[in-house]
């Protein structure tokens, strides 16, 4: 039973259910959605509702994204092509409490994750290690450049709303890589960048609310 006791076994079970009939279907996803212990990543007190499908806030004024959210981004990284997994290497922007990066380390073989702001990055790093999850590299920095000395990448995530499509980002993707992301101010828009080698191609995708993505280090 994976070390999974049979009350967070049947609330795990659930989320996934409910994932599913909100259109997720990539089963890697969903596994990895299953086996990471998203009450870990959350305050204590909100611990007993870490398996709903919501949001949750962390400390200083960020959140923990809401499952779906997560499922999708990285089902839509991932394009179903079975035939490209694991994925190479992975840039999430945005590491906040560090779930996300827990749920790509499961799909990605190396997965970088930047935050700007020190406490939240000291404590999704000692999170990940108490995980032994040892694939990904966590940074103290300003997202919003990327992270260009380990570019290129096979797929980038955003988990912090940019206003407009950064071109800075996307050149940091290698040929045949995925980013997915939100852009937008009070309307926000999930978009996917493709890269082939002729250039690049944008699709817009669904309705989401993120927390801004901003300037500098804090
Ligand atoms: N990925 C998280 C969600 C984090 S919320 C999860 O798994 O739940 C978005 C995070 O992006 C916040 O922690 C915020 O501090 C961070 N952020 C905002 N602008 C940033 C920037 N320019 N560089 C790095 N991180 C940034």
């Amino acid at each position: 039973m994976n070390g999974i006791g049979m009350t967070s076994q049947r609330t795990r079970a659930r989320l996934i259910e409910r994932l599913r009939e909100q259109g997720i279907k990539d089963e890697a996803v969903l596994a990895a959605i299953f086996e990471v212990p998203r009450h870990l990543f959350v305050d204590e007190a909100m611990a007993s509702r870490a398996y709903d499908d919501v949001s949750l806030p962390i400390n200083y004024n960020q959140t923990i994204s809401q499952p779906y959210i997560v499922a999708r981004m990285t089902e839509v990284l991932l394009a179903g092509d079975l035939l490209s997994r694991p994925l190479g290497r992975v840039l999430e922007i945005g590491t906040g409490c560090g779930y996300q990066a827990a749920v790509l380390a499961r799909i990605a073989r190396e997965v970088y994750t930047v935050e700007r702001i020190k406490p939240l990055y000291e404590r999704a790093r000692k999170q990940l290690g108490d995980l032994k999850i040892r694939n990904v590299s966590v940074r103290y920095a300003d997202g919003s450049v990327g992270l260009p000395e380990s570019a290129p990448f096979d797929g980038i995530i955003m988990a912090a709303a940019a206003p407009t499509l950064s071109a800075v980002l996307r050149e940091q993707l290698a040929v045949g890589g995925r980013m997915v992301l939100p852009v937008g101010m009070q309307e926000q828009w999930l978009y996917l960048v493709e890269r082939d080698a002729n250039g690049f191609r944008e699709t817009q995708l669904e309705p989401v609310k993120f927390v801004p993505l901003l300037m500098g280090k804090a």
